[in-house]
């Protein structure tokens, strides 16, 4: 169907918006989620850890509310014990993992910047989950090949790559290994800002163009990939899961 001059028109704003943290149609049935289920049920340290990343220059980074509370509830629906976490910012969603998990879970958390993982630890401290997250700053790759000599092999329950884009299939070779056959590996922003489906003129911001290539190689060996069953969810900026059969 042709589309109308206005209807592209809306979608090259769109495109346009980068800190957009939903891909529904309209702002005011995303905001409709916020506050009648999510805000509403937000535990108070995740309240008070995007409140302070609000104020970071960076807090376009952040995962939304709603994301993080499918996250939490999907590890708890897993049983998730064993984790992984690549890409961990002010630690939104590693607090919504933490939470989630047992008192005797763990999260490998890997960030090239540590930083900005320490504006939100004190919050991490005070809701008593401190003592599941082995941070370990640097490039996550290495640590992955680490474990994979160290024979880590399908031992995670959960793994959540929310980092680098140009690396996730590098990492996806890894991980493939790590997690346990029935376990459960998340990439995040696989709908990158919507610009999967941008037209090749569109106004795309540098770093969307840049990385928009790599997320759509990525979506295609995912969904090419027979060790892997896949579900990509348009939650947040789209995450896409996948679960390991073999
Ligand atoms: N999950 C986080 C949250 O909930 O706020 C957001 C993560 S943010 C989108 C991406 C993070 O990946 C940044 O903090 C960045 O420093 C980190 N990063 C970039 N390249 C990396 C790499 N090679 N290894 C590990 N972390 C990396
Ligand atoms: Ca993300």
């Amino acid at each position: 169907m042709a589309t109308t001059g206005e209807e592209s028109q809306n979608q090259a704003g769109r495109h346009q918006e980068v800190g957009h943290k939903s891909l529904l149609q309209s702002d005011a049935l995303y905001q409709y989620i916020l506050e009648t289920s999510v805000y509403p049920r937000e535990p108070e340290p995740m309240k008070e850890l995007r409140e302070i990343t609000a104020k970071h220059p960076w807090n376009i980074m952040t995962t939304s509310a709603d994301e993080g509370q499918f996250l939490n509830m999907l590890l708890k629906l897993i049983n998730a014990k064993n984790t992984m976490e690549i890409g961990v910012y002010t630690g939104y969603s590693l607090l919504a993992t933490a939470l989630a998990l047992p008192d005797d879970g763990k999260i490998l958390a890997m960030d090239i910047n540590r930083e900005n993982y320490e504006l939100g630890l004190p919050v991490i401290q005070k809701a008593g989950v401190a003592h599941k997250i082995d941070f370990r700053e640097g490039p996550a790759l290495p640590v992955l090949d680490q474990l994979i000599q160290d024979g880590k092999h399908g031992t995670f329950d959960f793994i959540f790559v929310d980092a680098d884009k140009d690396n996730y299939l590098n990492y996806h070779k890894r991980l493939i290994e790590l997690v346990k056959v029935g376990g459960l590996i998340g990439y995040d922003n696989t709908l990158w800002n919507g610009s999967v489906v941008a037209p090749p003129d569109a106004p795309l911001r540098k770093y969307v163009r840049y990385y928009r290539d790599f997320v759509l190689e990525l979506n295609k060996a995912l969904a090419a990939d027979p060790r892997i069953e896949i579900c990509m969810l348009p939650v947040g900026d789209g995450i896409t899961l996948c679960r390991r059969i073999s």
